[in-house]
């Protein structure tokens, strides 16, 4: 008989959940079934990015469609207000749906512990809305401030306070700091005139990572960021005008609560076994409540560790623990044991705008560089997981070609607003050369005639003498050069000279990489590894012919582009560093990098080649199973 697993909550743990019943369940007759109140899911990890408008808010929404394509698992869109666990049914307003087992993953809440006024008068940063209304509250105040005529008013309007210093609050506050600057000269306001204060009640920030940590990312909010850091400040009440804290007031119109959470508040309807004062679920070894057949996992699960204590509420958990009930699920259904979940963590990444970021991982203390790289590289390992190739891609979209505030020039330059046809001549005109290139190569001989050493200016006298071309003398004139040792720069003059007379001159450019006073690499490859016998060099001439022909017809196919383009910005700077290049090719250096950014989407078979076999692979990883051709295959991304 076919079992039901009804999954609340299409969060990081939820999704978890349901694509490992999905790839595990094999031939057991299993409906797993997702309920979330939204269409998407938002990656939370990032709201401040959003509410900072480093990001456009389609950064951080993943439509559920795109992840559960290829899948037997059915999306419902439905907010659950009721559990009855006797009959094992929860229920909406409006539907009642059944299940044999059921997943509850409905995350967390922030949790104003009963502060007065804090539920009315503040923002929170939980909830893709959130952090929109955050972003716009923000820019309305600036728009406000910028008329404003009495300057206690203006004040108010400019004075920002984030509530909590852990790493939402910090993020938060940080990525605020970076946008304020932008601004204020959007609005004509003087930064000093912007208040921008961070409030905790503990004696230090991110008590979650080690105090060495902290203190550098308190250092950089304060002398980069000018942040005020307000510590050991309790917060007693909050009005539509002010923050009230134990020593004093703020005048403010904006506070952002980022100070605690609990577990979601649909969840108080859940007559279950609380874990805590977070009211997270009491949960067994294996994720299990009270109702044997009901797991909590998530943010709203209280797993606990070895003290006793529930893990931090953190993505790791929520996947973890998600994994580990599903598997349990199909432990009870195939009638095994179950398995008792535990959680590791690996490490945490806290960024503080767009260019710091501190990061403890297995312990260690990264650099700065690197834990912001460790934040993109985690980002995009969740996301080729759930969403393969197309989310990462939407990804970098936004977090690298698309963001918003940016400070290093190169940023400054990049954007894929480029229409995609404008480049379509220049790629049928490249592909066109190499065609030829190719062609005239196979005319000439190369696939059975020894040729590339006389190509490389490699040959014996003996072989170039046997040459037409025996009969010129060619002289080198330098006409600029860069010595820099390892890597030197040569443009110069070749002249052919016949019975004395120039007949004719033309430029080209080589670099030297990689010199050592007299040991200079290239040279000494292409003598001792491309040319070390005749075998070797026939192999090399003929996979240069067979590049040339490829990348040709890829050009002009506009198939593969990408990597049609990078083999051949490959081959001409191997020309580039080895012949040399002529002035007449120059151009196919520069036209290669231009290709590689989307030349093949306008009138080119990577419109459909590239979603196809992305489209194949997610089949592939989503099911185990290979297969070329299904419904949808074809689809583009959404
Ligand atoms: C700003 C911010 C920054 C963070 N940064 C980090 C970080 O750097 N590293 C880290 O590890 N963690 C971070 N976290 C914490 C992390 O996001 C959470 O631990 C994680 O989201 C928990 O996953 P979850 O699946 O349990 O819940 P969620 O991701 O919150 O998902 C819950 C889902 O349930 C749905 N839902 C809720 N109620 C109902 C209902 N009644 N009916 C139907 N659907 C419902 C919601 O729509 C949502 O989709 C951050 C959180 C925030 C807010």
């Amino acid at each position: 008989m076919t079992k039901k697993v009804l999954i609340v909550g299409a969060g990081y743990a939820g999704i978890e959940a349901a694509l490992t019943l999905n790839k595990k369940k094999k031939k057991d007759d299993i409906e797993i079934t997702l309920i979330d109140q939204n269409p998407y899911h938002t990656l939370l990890t990032e709201l401040h990015e959003v509410a900072g408008n480093r990001i456009s808010e389609e950064g951080i929404r993943i439509p559920l469609e795109s992840i559960f394509k290829y899948t037997d698992v059915n999306l419902v869109m439905d907010e659950i207000t009721s559990f009855d666990f006797d009959h094992n049914k929860v229920s909406s307003e409006k539907l009642t749906y059944d299940y044999d087992y059921l997943i509850t993953a409905m995350g967390s809440t922030p949790n104003y512990f009963d502060i007065p006024g804090l539920d009315e008068h503040t923002f929170t940063l939980w909830s893709f809305d959130d952090a929109v209304r955050v972003r716009e509250h923000i820019k309305n105040c600036f728009i406000l401030a910028g008329q404003e005529k009495d300057e206690k008013e203006k004040k108010r309007l400019l004075t920002f306070v984030v509530s909590g210093a852990g790493f939402t609050g910090v993020e938060m506050i940080g990525e605020l700091a970076v946008w304020v600057k932008s601004l204020c000269k959007e609005h004509n306001i003087k930064r000093d005139d912007v208040r921008l204060i961070i409030i905790d009640m503990l004696p230090r920030i991110l008590n979650t990572l080690g105090e060495k940590n902290a203190t550098k990312a308190h250092r950089y909010l304060e002398k980069k960021l000018k942040v005020e850091v307000m510590l050991k400040t309790k917060i007693t009440s909050a009005t539509d005008h002010s923050l009230i804290y134990d020593g004093g007031e703020i005048d403010t119109k904006t506070i952002i609560w980022c100070a605690g959470i609990k577990a979601c508040d649909d969840a108080e309807e859940c007559d279950l076994a609380r874990a805590n004062r977070q009211n997270r679920i009491k949960v067994d070894d294996f994720c299990r409540t009270e109702n044997q057949n009901v797991y909590a996992v998530g943010d709203i699960g209280g797993l606990a560790d070895e003290d006793g204590l529930p893990y931090a509420a953190m993505v790791e958990n929520a996947l973890q623990t998600a994994n580990g009930a599903a598997e349990n699920i199909l432990n009870v259904i195939r009638g095994k044991e179950q398995k008792k979940v535990t959680v590791k963590f690996h490490g945490t990444m806290v960024s503080v705008g767009n260019y710091f970021c501190v990061s403890e991982i297995m312990g260690k203390s990264l650099p700065v560089w690197l834990s912001i790289l460790m934040k993109f590289m985690v980002n995009m390992h969740y996301l080729w997981e759930i969403t393969g190739f197309r989310g990462v891609s939407r990804y970098l979209y936004h977090e690298v070609l698309e963001r918003r505030q940016r400070k290093i020039l190169i940023e400054k330059h990049w954007s894929t607003r480029i229409q995609a046809w404008w480049l379509t001549p220049l790629r049928l005109f490249l592909g066109g050369m190499w065609l030829y290139e190719g062609l005239v190569k196979v005319a000439d001989g190369w696939f059975n005639t020894p040729k590339l050493a006389a190509f490389l200016g490699m040959a014996s006298d003996a072989s170039s003498a046997a040459t037409p071309s025996a009969a010129y003398v060619t002289r080198i004139d330098d006409v600029f050069r860069i010595k820099t040792g390892l890597i030197n720069f040569f443009i110069e003059t070749e002249t052919r000279i016949a019975g004395g007379e120039d007949i004719i001159a033309q430029h080209f450019s080589r670099i030297e990489f990689f010199h050592f006073g007299d040991f200079n690499l290239v040279p000494w490859f292409l003598q001792n590894v491309v040319l070390a016998n005749d075998g070797v060099a026939m192999f090399f001439q003929i996979l240069v012919v067979i590049l040339e022909v490829l990348i040709g017809l890829m050009l002009l196919g506009g198939a593969f582009t990408f990597i049609g383009s990078l083999i051949s910005f490959g081959l001409t700077i191997m020309f580039l560093s080895s012949t040399g290049l002529y002035e007449k090719s120059w151009w196919m250096v520069f036209a290669s990098i231009a290709t590689m950014g989307g030349a093949g989407r306008a009138f080119g078979l990577d419109y459909y080649l590239i979603p196809y076999l992305n489209n194949v692979w997610e089949n592939f990883w989503k099911n185990k199973k290979f297969r070329l051709f299904f419904k949808g295959s074809l689809d583009r991304f959404d």
